[in-house]
């Protein structure tokens, strides 16, 4: 062929026509460089007959300029992002952008220099080189990333270059990663892991789509029982995906997938350095890259020979994206091993409800482990009553939590106390005159941050100094804060039991898997009596000495309008409480609650998962929720607040009328001021007969609006913020 139709990197453009030059060799999937104007653009060149057509005359065609040195994208993974883009009601272009998600990859093979220490001693010692040397034993990155890690200047590692204590090493930018080995480490499963295993290892042997939901409660040894149809895959020469919801999480894994495959798998998340980013994609594009550990956007990957797909966690929200290609990473996991005609295991010990759904009616085959690995039970839930044990005057722990927690230390065991709330405190005002400090580019409070001395906004990650006066009254140290956060309860910890050793896990103090690494090795080594986390500590971690989880809010979760906010509620305080008890010593797990009586607070209380999902699933079949009715919302946002209200208005006005869609709004969305931004929403809720993608494209496809306005569409809705 001499004429090929490419999808070229830019989301304003459709699909263009192009001449291959003479002697060029393209076929589908190839990824190419397209003149454009005076620019060159990166595209992939497409089946013609799947892409909407231009009629430019072939002589007026421009010729590709070349084929980029990496493989050509698989056709799977062709008809995934069609299938994504076509969802999600999103660009091509920008969900293809997600799977050429390295630039380097695409230059080609390349070396480069890195440094390490040689032994040797500078002339003279300065306590920044001294600091350098100490930091950098056994790293070997470029200067740039050794002084990021030793924490001084790059101009102190260029002395040290020229002093001849530290050395050039010519790195293969490619180089390949160790083998895993899948008979490396066999481990003793019991009888019911050992069913499920050969289940899924027999479906990786036939090489076909087969969805799976490993529902296994907490502690059930559900990522031992998947290790075995990875191992399997490996076998075949076939790749591995596993997707986990958060990079603090992959630490752990990291480990345990070491001492059963004698190797680490290749991780793929957001804070990849570009230079490992660059050398997974080229392995993984190479076939070469066994198992990939990933966060959702290791999705996109360009595996030519996937033979299994994992989610693990799979009822986490962080597999929803919120910006950009709006798409959960679940449901698209479960399309691409579709595509790939390989099964895939869902696992979790809260499965969504829209999950269960499809066990139900036969979509997915559903593996249970009911009992916890090895003498592990599971922990007793028992609830206390906030409005009859209240905690005294600006204290948040109630008697009985202080007392399970004394008992703990006394012990020498370990305990966990849930809050997810970030900072010190989530509001902060004026004594004097009631001043609340708010961010200025959102709708939103600014969160004290007491470690950091600093208010800072969760949504646009604005910062500011707390002021010596407020800047309403100009009354000084008139500022108080309102309601707990973790920092706060960290404190209420050290008041009341003063000798024990406590760590506050978040977002802020494991921001990277290093970070997370210390702190399983602080825990692990009995360093810590009590963990005071965020939702970060209710799954993953595995510490046999923890014993007592208090929840220090169970009702938390239910405040806000959020259609899944019981379930949700439901999923993370049976998480947290599945961290209590995991090795020999039974586990004890308390909620504080002000509404004992709420169903959802009653389920956890008395272990009756299967009421709470039969009453969770009669409140959104009476809903016309997922899942059976299905939402939809259409985001309008502009700088300015008019133009994005009459541009939310002018949508409305062209409303479809369909039987099968009811159509919300516009309203001022509950963040109605969002990273300097106004934000309208309309929200639609469609049977499930509806053809609501379709019906959306004309309806919006239909309008024109200014410039500075931006229409995001969300297929399924999570955040209804
Ligand atoms: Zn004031
Ligand atoms: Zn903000």
């Amino acid at each position: 062929m001499n004429r090929v139709r490419c999808l070229v990197l830019n989301a304003a453009l459709g699909p263009l026509d192009y001449r291959v030059p003479e002697g060029m060799a393209v076929e589908a999937g190839s990824v190419v460089a397209c003149p454009l104007g005076p620019r060159t653009v990166i595209g992939i060149v497409w089946e013609a007959e799947r892409l909407p057509g231009t009629d430019v005359p072939a002589e007026k065609l421009r010729p590709l300029r070349e084929i980029l040195p990496v493989p050509p994208l698989p056709a799977p993974l062709r008809r995934l992002i069609e299938w994504t883009a076509d969802y999600y009601v999103a660009p091509l272009a920008a969900v293809t952008r997600m799977a050429l998600s390295s630039g380097g990859a695409l230059k080609g093979p390349a070396t480069m220099v890195e440094y390490r220490l040689t032994g040797g001693m500078p002339e003279r010692m300065t306590p920044q080189r001294q600091t350098a040397m100490e930091a950098l034993e056994n790293e070997q990155a470029t200067i740039r990333e050794l002084a990021g890690i030793a924490g001084v200047s790059e101009g102190v590692l260029r002395g040290l270059v020229n002093q001849g204590v530290l050395e050039p090493v010519e790195v293969d930018c490619d180089r390949p990663y160790h083998q895993a080995r899948p008979d490396f480490a066999r481990v003793d499963l019991n009888p019911e892991q050992a069913e499920a295993a050969e289940v899924f290892a027999a479906a990786v042997r036939r090489r076909e789509f087969a969805p799976f939901l490993l529902d296994g409660v907490t502690g059930s040894g559900k990522t031992e029982t998947y290790f075995e149809p990875v191992a399997e895959a490996i076998r075949a020469g076939r790749q591995v995906l596993v997707l986990l919801p958060e990079i603090a999480l992959t630490e752990a894994f990291l480990g345990r997938f070491e001492a059963r495959f004698g190797a680490k798998p290749v991780l793929w998340h957001s804070s990849l350095k570009s230079t490992e980013r660059r050398r997974a994609w080229r392995s993984i594009a190479a076939g070469e890259a066994q198992v990939v550990v990933g966060a959702r956007s290791a999705l996109f990957l360009p595996f030519p020979g996937l033979g299994l797909i994992v989610i693990d966690e799979a009822h986490e929200v962080s597999f929803k994206q919120d910006d950009g290609v709006r798409y959960n990473a679940r449901d698209v996991a479960v399309m691409r091993a579709r595509f790939e005609g390989v099964p895939v295991i869902l696992a979790s010990a809260t499965p969504a409800l829209e999950s269960l759904a499809m066990a139900e009616n036969g979509t997915y085959a559903k593996i249970d482990l009911p009992s916890r690995y090895g003498a592990a039970e599971l922990p007793a839930i028992r609830t206390i009553d906030l409005t009859e044990e209240k905690p005294g005057r600006g204290a948040w722990l109630a008697g009985p939590l202080v007392t399970a927690l004394e008992d703990r230390l006394d012990r020498g065991e370990q305990s966990l106390l849930f809050l997810n709330r970030r900072g010190y405190a989530p509001l902060t005002l004026c004594r004097n005159c009631g001043f609340r400090f708010q961010c200025p580019n959102c709708s939103a409070w600014l969160v004290e941050h007491r470690f950091s001395r600093r208010l800072a906004c969760h949504h646009c990650g604005h910062e500011t100094a707390p002021p010596e006066t407020c800047p309403e009254c100009g009354e000084p140290d008139c500022l108080v804060a309102c309601g707990p956060g973790v920092e706060r309860i960290a404190d209420e910890v050290a008041e009341r039991l003063p000798d024990a050793r406590t760590f506050v896990a978040t977002s802020d103090t494991l921001n990277s898997p290093g970070r997370a690494a210390e702190f399983v090795a602080l825990v692990e080594g009995g360093a810590v009596d009590i963990i005071i986390g965020t939702q970060l500590v209710t799954k993953g971690f595995h510490f046999p000495e923890l014993t007592l989880v208090g929840v220090v809010d169970a009702d938390l979760g239910l405040e806000g309008g959020d259609l899944r906010a019981a379930e949700r509620t439901y999923q993370q305080i049976a998480q947290v409480a599945g961290r209590a008890g995991r090795g020999d010593k039974p586990g004890e797990v308390l909620l504080q609650t002000r509404h004992p009586e709420a169903p959802v607070i009653a389920a956890l209380a008395q272990g009756d998962r299967d009421g709470f999902y039969e009453a969770e699933t009669e409140a959104r079949r009476f809903a016309g929720a997922p899942p059976f009715g299905r939402w939809a919302a259409i985001i309008v946002s502009s700088e300015e607040e008019s133009e994005a209200r009459e541009a939310a208005n002018r949508i409305g006005r062209a409303r479809p009328a369909q039987d099968e869609l009811a159509i919300y709004g516009p309203a001022p969305a509950p963040l109605s001021l969002l990273r300097n931004r106004y934000r309208y929403r309309l929200l639609i809720n469609a049977r499930r007969s509806a053809q609501l993608q379709d019906t959306i494209r004309e309806w919006l496809g239909a309008l024109d609006h200014p410039a500075g306005v931006r229409v995001a569409v969300d297929i399924d809705p999570y955040s209804f913020v």
